[in-house]
């Protein structure tokens, strides 16, 4: 049989998860990425809305989103041709009988951001040109939410592992794993790898690779969110349009490209999957828009789907596993995984090589045990002792 070919670190997975560790791990690891498709990226990387918003998410989330905001405004010189950032701005809007969920969130919302704007109806109708009187009472803005591109942040990520001397190898989906007591033997279809440390970045995937290694698993759910797009009314101009959130997250469309790019907002439980748009899913979509505002989609342009992946607690998990050696935990980045990318990454690489968190991380309030997966709340609250629904994570 061939020599495997060995490294200091394999990381499983390059999506922007696997991508953005491996490229913090490569100034002085000898790391190698491994990637099932042909392209990294097919997966939910590619098929995000690229927001950047600092008020999305649970308290650790938003951190990790605060403390990325610095690399992708100002990344390293050479890393990117283009800003990686945009201005965007998002309004979460309401009707009258909406109007004590957009106070809540105005109240919640202050205390992370010092800018925030409430708009009156008539200022929202004024802006963006899409909504009858009854259909809009309020707005909420975040100025400062951006755009990303992603598709420029993940290739800088992964030039920039090259750069500094890492490996990527597509088409080479891991199949098997095994541990012989000080090195992971990794087999795929690309040939055999071997590794003392694993990092399992492969998203919606997680938790069969972490079966592969005999690991304790993190209970990931995959849930798949649709997204079209179609062209905006005749005349209208939408580029300057922030990005249009139902504060019940019941719906939500942006400008994306001279159309606009609009999404159910739906959380459907999936396996692992190339996850397809429902047909259910995209009628939900185009009657929601026709009851919310005055946007009809007489054609769709394009519509995909993605799995954005949780545990139970909506915290990204980075830590060792508790039973399986040198094994790694990069998961469940849900809905928030290029926003929390760059500080992730760095925060990860930091558990990885057994230093504390970065001080910048550490200062926002994250600490290593909000994102071990051995935390309490990562399986949800234990089902009651006799007849208690199980959580669905653990369905
Ligand atoms: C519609 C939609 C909108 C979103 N909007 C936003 C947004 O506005 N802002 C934001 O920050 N986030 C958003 N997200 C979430 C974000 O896209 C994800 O959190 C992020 O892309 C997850 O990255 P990942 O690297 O973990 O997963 P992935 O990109 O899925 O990468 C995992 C990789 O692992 C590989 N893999 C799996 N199994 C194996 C194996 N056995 N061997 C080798 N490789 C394997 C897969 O092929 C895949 O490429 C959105 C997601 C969706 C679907």
């Amino acid at each position: 049989m061939a020599e495997p070919q060995h490294a200091e670190i394999i990381v499983i997975g390059a999506g922007i998860a696997g991508a953005s560790v491996a490229y913090e791990l490569a100034p002085d690891r000898r790391v190698l990425l491994l990637e099932r498709e042909s392209q990294p990226g097919y997966h939910t990387t590619g098929r995000s809305a690229a927001l950047f918003t600092e008020t999305y998410g649970n308290a650790v989330m938003r951190a990790l989103t605060r403390a990325s905001r610095s690399f992708l405004l100002r990344p390293p010189p050479g890393f990117a041709s283009v800003p990686l950032l945009t201005p965007r701005g998002t309004l979460l809007v309401a009707r009258a009988d909406q109007m004590a969920a957009l106070q809540q969130a105005f109240d919640e919302c202050s205390a992370l951001v010092d800018n925030l704007v409430l708009w009156t109806g008539d200022e929202v109708r004024s802006r963006i040109a899409c909504f009858a009187p009854e259909q809009v009472a309020a707005g909420l803005l975040e100025p400062d939410a951006m755009d990303i591109d992603v598709h420029a942040l993940h290739q800088g990520f992964l030039r920039g592992l090259r750069a500094r001397g890492g490996g990527l190898h597509c088409s080479a989906e891991v199949r098997a794993l095994a541990h012989d007591g000080r090195l992971w033997s990794v087999d795929t279809s690309a040939g055999r790898f071997a590794a003392p440390l694993l990092v399992n970045a492969a998203g919606a995937w997680a938790d069969e690779i972490g079966r592969l290694a005999a690991a304790a698993l993190i209970g990931l759910v995959p849930k798949r969110r649709t997204a079209i797009t179609f062209d905006p009314p005749a005349g209208v101009p939408v580029d300057h349009w922030p990005a249009v959130i139902d504060i019940d997250e019941q719906w939500y469309f942006k400008p994306e490209a001279g159309r606009i790019l609009a999404s159910p907002a739906d959380e459907t439980p999936s396996p692992p999957c190339d996850a397809q748009p429902e047909e259910y899913d995209v009628a939900v979509l185009v009657d929601r828009l026709g009851g919310a505002t005055t946007l009809a989609v007489p054609r769709i342009h394009a519509r995909w789907a993605g799995l954005r992946s949780f545990v139970a607690d909506k915290t990204l998990v980075a830590g060792f596993d508790g039973s399986a050696p040198g094994f790694f935990w990069l998961a469940g980045q849900g809905g928030y995984g290029i926003q929390t990318a760059p500080a992730a990454a760095r925060a990860a690489a930091a558990l990885l090589r057994g230093v504390d968190l970065p001080d910048d991380i550490a200062a926002l309030g994250v600490r290593a045990a909000d994102l071990s997966p051995q935390r309490p709340l990562l399986h949800g609250p234990r089902p009651a002792a006799s007849g208690g629904a199980c959580p669905p994570c653990q369905a």
